[in-house]
């Protein structure tokens, strides 16, 4: 739900362990909602916040325009941060849009944030969300060199990202 920063974290990650370059990895990570967003949200368009851009049909389609649009290296890096946010939006995707019809669930709507804060804003959404940040950038210091300190935080990372998932769902839940 929140691009910045869980959706950065997971695009770090892409930097880090995939060669991802910055920029596509960083556009491939937060892409999906800048477009699936809005058109559920602001134009009512489509049933849910999460739509065409997080199925592989529309991971397939974004990757093929990088690769028409720019190179190889470009479409692989974009690749890697539209996959990334399809894994941090784990707990529902409608992965095959548009062959299988789906029953969306009742999601809550980026614009509550102005209209009832309460029902979307959750300190503790943000701070779990900061800490993926905090141990993504953490991999790139010097302190993260050796691989026992490495696989200590990916595991936490992973920990904290499945966590974040189910504590979401109720969160959802007990605001709808
Ligand atoms: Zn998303």
């Amino acid at each position: 739900m929140y691009p910045v920063p869980g959706h950065l974290a997971f695009s770090i990650l892409g930097n880090r362990y995939f060669h991802a370059d910055w920029i596509p990895v960083i556009i491939g990570g937060i892409l999906p909602d800048i477009i699936d967003k809005p058109l559920n949200d602001l134009f009512h368009i489509t049933p849910y916040g999460r739509y065409a851009m997080h199925s592989f049909f529309g991971l397939f389609v974004a990757t093929l325009i990088a690769y028409w649009l720019f190179n190889r290296k470009t479409a692989y890096s974009y690749m890697i941060g539209h996959i990334s946010h399809l894994i941090a939006d784990v707990d529902f995707n409608p992965w095959f849009w548009p062959f299988v019809e789906y029953k969306f669930p009742s999601g809550i709507d980026v614009l509550d944030i102005l209209r009832a804060p309460s029902t979307i804003f959750f300190p503790s959404w943000i701070l779990w969300e900061s800490v993926l940040l905090g141990l993504a950038v953490f991999l790139y210091s010097r302190h993260a060199e050796k691989r026992t300190v490495q696989a200590a935080v990916l595991t936490a990372f992973a920990a904290i990202a499945i966590y974040r998932i189910t504590r979401r769902r109720n969160d959802v839940l007990a605001a709808s």
